[in-house]
């Protein structure tokens, strides 16, 4: 098949790559002249564990191209892509200014019948409005089905090709056979693609995103009441995880969930619920308990410094919203490194692969290549996100290089007990406070 893929970010790059591996021709479409010319000398703008190789090999064997022109990208095109941003307006509803832009522009230079698919995150009715706005100005037949997609960044090759399920909105059969056809090729092993109507399928991807957030924020819950009993979350989450009805995964308690989905899909889901009316206790609760989670070490940080952090150097270890993944969208750790220099700290940060972004938000602090150099001299790390690499560090060698021995740790990444023995002050979250020295810290002048 012939396929434009219109907004090459993390989603429309992942989508049109992957449909180029699966033998369809595909053409990228990006307003941003300078991603598609990188995109063009063979750099990937993004970081995507395992997107180079197929990258490389479709492009080379021309089955993946990239244009900052419509016409051009979809000239030909059986399906086109919509993988624009939707980012939450000020309301908290999804802006869908870039994707409403393009159905406009779509209109008058259809030539041929199409697909055209939905694949961002977009509020009921969206396919309706999109099915309109190209229909103002189209001279040929057309149908508009929304496609939302679930991948993860940092595995999203992976959940792209075999993914669990594929959700298709369309009640036009034309569309729905274009549809099987083109996913046949990753749901060889019988995960089902579901038909739905449009408005159903774009209610399922906030209704998954919104439930995730909200078994994270449950955990969360839980591992506060923990800390005040004196539980451990990580014993609790292993007790229920393995409950079949509840499952292991998204049971993590942490320093808040972030990122460029759950964030604003909970917003624009519960702005849907104010639009028709509909009080969704559940969802503001969400919200409300994640905004406080983020903020839950820095109360601990400050009180260990005896609430002074003006010229105290903290080290940070983690700056995107998880590992795998260069997306600071959202991140726990921004909200908390602004928070730490408005006190007059100084930060000193290290992340694999989120510090070039990063850098553009926040000049003002250092940032370090490897995780121990930014412990050189600190007063104190914080952990916001479990990297692998910073599970087994090397704690003789920590020591040497922080001035306290003492860790916050947004992502339960060390066993209490191995603080211990190392004579670390340690505070995670659900978990009790290993060594809590608060009251023994040296006051500050
Ligand atoms: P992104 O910001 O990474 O990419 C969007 C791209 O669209 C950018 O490259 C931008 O330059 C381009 N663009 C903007 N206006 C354009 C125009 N008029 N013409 C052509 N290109 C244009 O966004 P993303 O993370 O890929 O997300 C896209 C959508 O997919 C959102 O609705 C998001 O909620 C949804 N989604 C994202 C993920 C994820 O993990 N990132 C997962 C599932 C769904």
């Amino acid at each position: 098949m012939k396929i434009a893929v219109v907004g090459t970010g993390y989603v429309g790059l992942v989508t049109g790559t992957c449909f180029a591996e699966t033998g369809n021709q595909v053409c990228c479409v990006d307003i941003d002249e300078n991603k598609v010319a990188r995109l063009n000398q063979g750099k990937i703008p993004i970081y995507e564990p395992g997107l180079d190789v197929l990258f490389d090999r479709n492009v080379a064997e021309g089955r993946l191209k990239f244009t900052t022109n419509l016409a051009e990208g979809i000239a030909g095109a059986q399906v086109i892509f919509l993988a624009l941003p939707t980012p939450p307006g000020e309301d908290g509803s999804a802006d869908l200014k870039y994707i409403l832009q393009v159905a406009n522009d779509l209109g008058p230079i259809l030539d041929q019948y199409v697909v055209v698919i939905d694949k961002s995150t977009v509020p009921v009715g969206t396919a309706e409005k999109v099915r309109a706005a190209i229909a103002q100005n189209a001279k040929v037949d057309f149908d508009v089905v929304s496609n939302p997609e679930f991948l993860r960044e940092g595995v999203a090759v992976e959940d792209f090709m075999k993914p669990d399920r594929v959700v298709v909105g369309t009640t036009s059969d034309k569309a729905k056979k274009v549809m099987e056809k083109l996913y046949a090729p990753l749901v060889r092993q019988g995960n089902p693609v579901i038909f739905m109507d449009e408005r159903s399928a774009e209610m399922t991807k906030y209704a998954a995103n919104s439930f995730l957030a909200m078994k994270i924020t449950f955990m969360n819950e839980i591992a506060n009441l923990c800390e005040k009993v004196g539980a451990n979350v990580d014993d609790i989450r292993r007790g229920i995880g393995t409950d079949s009805r509840i499952g292991k995964r998204f049971l993590f308690a942490g320093i808040g969930y972030g990122g460029s989905c759950f964030p604003k899909d909970v917003q624009a889901l519960a702005k849907t619920s104010r639009d028709y009316d509909y009080d969704f206790r559940i969802l503001k609760s969400v919200m409300e308990v994640n905004e406080d989670q983020k903020k839950k070490l820095l109360p601990r940080v400050k009180e260990y410094f005896g609430g002074e952090l003006r010229g105290k150097t903290i080290a940070v270890w983690g700056l995107a919203f998880k590992p795998y993944t260069d997306d600071i969208r959202e991140a726990p750790a921004l909200e908390n490194i602004k928070a730490l220099l408005a006190e007059g700290a100084n930060v000193t940060a290290y992340d694999p692969e989120g510090m070039e972004n990063v850098k553009r938000q926040l000049p003002e602090i250092t940032y370090c290549h490897t995780p121990y150099a930014a412990l050189d001299d600190a007063d104190a790390l914080m952990i916001f996100t479990e990297w692998p690499q910073f599970r087994t560090p090397d704690f003789e060698k920590m020591t040497r290089l922080l001035k306290n021995k003492v860790i916050f740790d947004g992502r339960n990444l060390y066993e209490l007990e191995v603080m211990r023995e190392q004579g670390y002050t340690y505070y995670s979250i659900g978990r009790e406070a290993v060594n809590d020295i608060v009251s023994q810290a040296e006051p500050t002048l």
